[in-house]
């Protein structure tokens, strides 16, 4: 048996992808361990969404570049692997940089690894631009749990002025429905509760199939499976969400209501220097729209701090968007500068470090208390939860908008269960509640 030890960085697109690469290795007789010193494969899944992740795989990288060299009779046995955004922006360099590196792979070619792992070749880089999603499935080894991910589609073609995806991940494709449902009916029998659909821009889903299906079409067909179960999805681009995707949901008893609608920054010039393709009115009018249509429903949010020019003025705009619109979540981040973008180039009106990090705690403190709000408004609500963990001796779950919520009676639950609760109190992070 051979032992594989696998580091994921970023975002639960490259989550899945390890669950997808371990389910290949399995099948080819390795086993997972979380013992860096018994490895015989070292895999680190990178993110390059900013350096400060890039940082981190460099540095995994030297460690097991270490542990390699100093296990002298596995020296030669043992393989290290670069997969995921790094290793396809920066593609063959990375031999240079890490002369102990001996595969490189993109995150379109993911599933040549066991092929690539057989060629007796030493140094092997494969970063091919795919315009299909390969469907070769092996089974995907999924973390234990109530929830599972499942990839709908991948890469982007919105090219926003800051963002690498659309260089690593590549043009949007998607999965054909027949393939999403057989996935999706294998995840249920398996015994998870909660299905969350994964693409850069779910809202896109089809365009590039020849019969066109969307998203709606899609989420309608999940809804038929048979089953108590969940679906979620992430994320959505705020213009390309449609009527009908909303009606979907409205009417679904399984898709749950939440949206995860980034919009990066609350005034107009940054938008469009972000080359986003809305600006704050409309964004504020797709929020009013989902809010009229669902009850209860959860919408959350992504901000960048500092973008390239942005002014003190402009980014206390993104600080009144956030009280305005009163989001319920936010994930928030300082710009960082990524190589082939178009804000990258702006060098010379890159904010500096520090007003960066100022700007980023006063929207961290901002999206507390916001977060705060959202909680409150459901003290006294009954809710039904779906309980994922237990710790120390408080059974957790989630509700169908995606709030935590800890049982604080001292009940005997099931990890899987639906639990239908009372919210008693809330704290910034998370709700209490009592089962009913
Ligand atoms: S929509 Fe914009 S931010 Fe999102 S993945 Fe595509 S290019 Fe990146």
């Amino acid at each position: 048996m051979m032992k594989v030890f696998i580091d994921t960085l970023g975002c639960q697109m490259n989550k899945y992808d390890s669950e997808r690469m371990l389910g290949m290795l399995s099948h080819f007789g390795y086993i997972q361990t979380d013992n860096e010193n018994e490895a015989d494969l070292f895999i680190i899944n990178t993110c390059a969404i900013r350096q400060l992740s890039v940082n981190k795989a460099y540095s995994r990288l030297g460690n097991w570049g270490r542990i390699k060299k100093e296990n002298k009779l596995k020296e030669k046995s043992t393989k290290i692997i670069i997969a995921g955004c790094v290793a396809q922006l920066e593609g063959e360099a990375l031999f240079k940089k890490f002369p102990y590196l001996d595969l490189i792979v993109g995150p379109q070619n993911i599933y040549e690894l066991p092929h690539m792992l057989k060629m007796q070749q030493q140094k092997i880089c494969l970063t091919d631009e795919k315009n299909k999603i390969e469907e070769k499935q092996y089974d995907i080894k999924r973390e234990k749990g109530v929830s599972a991910w499942l990839s709908i589609m991948e890469g982007c073609n919105n090219f926003c002025s800051y963002c690498v995806v659309p260089y690593t991940r590549g043009r949007e494709r998607s999965r054909d429905i027949e393939s999403i449902i057989k996935e999706a009916k294998n995840i249920l029998s398996k015994g998870y509760k909660e299905i969350i659909l994964l693409g850069q821009n779910v809202d896109s889903y089809g365009k590039n199939l020849e019969e066109k299906p969307n998203f709606a079409m899609l989420l309608k067909e999940l809804d038929k499976l048979e089953g108590n179960f969940r679906i979620r999805f992430t994320s959505s681009y705020p213009t390309d969400i449609t009527d009908e995707v909303i009606e979907t949901i409205k009417n679904s008893k399984k898709i749950c209501e939440c949206f995860h609608i980034p919009m990066q920054s609350g005034n107009d010039r940054i938008l469009k220097a972000m080359n986003r393709r809305y600006n704050v009115e409309q964004y504020k009018e797709i929020v009013k729209k989902i809010r009229t249509n669902i009850k209860d429903v959860t919408i959350t949010s992504d901000f960048i701090a500092g973008f390239p020019g942005e002014t003190e003025e402009e980014f206390l705009d993104t600080i009144k968007a956030i009280d305005e619109l009163e989001l319920d979540y936010s994930n928030t981040a300082a710009y960082s500068p990524r190589p082939m973008t178009k804000a990258g180039k702006m060098t010379n009106l890159f904010i500096g470090e520090e007003t960066k990090k100022r700007r980023l705690q006063i929207l961290n403190d901002k999206v507390k208390i916001a977060h705060l709000k959202s909680n409150e408004k459901y003290i006294g609500k009954t809710m039904e939860i779906l309980i994922d963990g237990i710790k120390e001796g408080i059974y957790q779950g989630r509700t169908r908008n995606n709030k935590i919520v800890h049982l604080t009676d001292n009940k005997n639950y099931k990890i899987g269960q639906f639990v239908n609760v009372k919210i008693e109190r809330v704290s910034t992070w998370c709700c209490f509640a009592k089962s009913i």
